[in-house]
């Protein structure tokens, strides 16, 4: 048996490097707004400039399978691995109103990743529609898009480039007037200024190795700098130390101010100060409302609540407040 296990695990452990690797590149298209496969019509129209409103109609979602997909990205070759044709979102409807801060909760797999992932059009609804402002995200240019949403994961990539560069993917034009604002603005400021070459700094592996909270904070920066009115947050479940932690949550929260921001929240404090909360479980809304409402509901909110906010360690409620205006 023993001699059995040993050629599958390390079967097993290629699938992950090969897994891992094609997170990056995800991450890669993520970053520079470019999605495979996502294509913009001849006509489209400009998303209004400013615009915070986000409208889920009737939204059904399935990855797509392998008779759909041309086999042209890496990213298909990974659907084409995983399980075909299951309905991740069925039905979703909802509306994100200018400056509101929407929160997702549920289950692992509920499908909250997926949503957020709608905004940004890195896939195409199956049915239904995302509209921006109004316009429906496939009929919007890329550009309008990319300018009005702005998205920050757990882990945003970095490339092996100047700090000034990195921040130039976000805004092509920046000076190094506006590159210090977002910096300050992202409580990383002071760290790239004590750095013998600041701004052109390079980062990571043969340059500068920030820490997982530094690094974070640079990707808040790109943000800032590219002055979103929409955010897209997927909230940090991994732990940072509580220096760090504090300041991204700093930097978190000016990100937020005054755009409207859906949040994959993870945290109490974060959940409690959304104007409304979304519990999803397997692809719907199941329940919705104000955290207080929710709890006295005594549905799978207020068993989430019981099981994963609540009983967290004190660095879960009240070290710093998530502020939207
Ligand atoms: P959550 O963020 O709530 O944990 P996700 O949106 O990541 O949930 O996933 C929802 C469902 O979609 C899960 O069943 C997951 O396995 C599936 N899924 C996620 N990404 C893909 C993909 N690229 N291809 C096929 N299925 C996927
Ligand atoms: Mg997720």
């Amino acid at each position: 048996l023993t001699r059995l296990y040993g050629p599958l695990t390390a079967l097993s452990n290629v699938r992950v490097d090969v897994m891992s690797a094609l997170v990056s590149f995800d991450r890669v298209f993520e970053v520079l707004d470019l999605k495979p496969g996502i294509a913009e019509k001849p006509d489209a129209t400009p998303i209004p400039a400013g615009t915070g409103r986000i409208e889920f109609r009737d939204v059904r979602f399935r990855y797509p399978s392998a008779d759909e997909v041309s086999l042209a990205t890496l990213e298909d070759v990974v659907t084409l691995d995983r399980r075909e044709n299951e309905t991740v979102l069925d039905g979703l409807g909802f509306t994100v109103e200018p400056g509101q801060m929407v929160a997702l909760v549920g289950p692992s797999g509920a499908g909250k990743s997926t949503t957020s992932m709608l905004v940004s059009r890195v896939y195409d609804v199956t049915s239904g529609a995302v509209l921006i402002g109004g316009v429906d995200v496939r009929d919007a240019t890329l550009e309008s898009l990319r300018d009005t949403v702005g998205v920050v994961t757990q882990d945003s990539h970095l490339f092996h480039e100047t700090i000034a560069e990195n921040l130039r993917y976000a805004r092509p034009g920046a000076t190094e007037e506006q590159m210090w604002a977002a910096l300050e603005g992202a409580q990383v400021a002071g760290l790239v200024r004590a750095l013998p070459d600041g701004l052109d700094t390079v980062v990571g592996e043969r340059g500068y190795r920030f820490s997982g909270g530094e690094k974070q904070r640079i990707a808040i920066a790109r943000l800032l700098i590219k002055q979103p009115s929409i955010v897209i947050l997927d909230e940090a479940t991994a732990h940072l130390d509580s220096e760090s932690e504090a300041a991204v949550q700093r930097a978190l929260a000016e990100a937020l101010r005054g755009r409207t921001a859906l949040v994959i929240a993870h945290r109490l404090s974060t959940i409690r100060e959304a104007d409304q909360i979304l519990v999803l479980d397997h692809g719907r809304i199941v329940e919705r409302g104000r955290h207080d409402d929710l709890v006295a509901a005594g549905g799978l909110y207020a068993e989430l609540y019981r099981t994963q906010f609540a009983v967290s360690p004190p660095r879960y409620e009240g070290e710093v407040e998530i502020v939207t205006v």
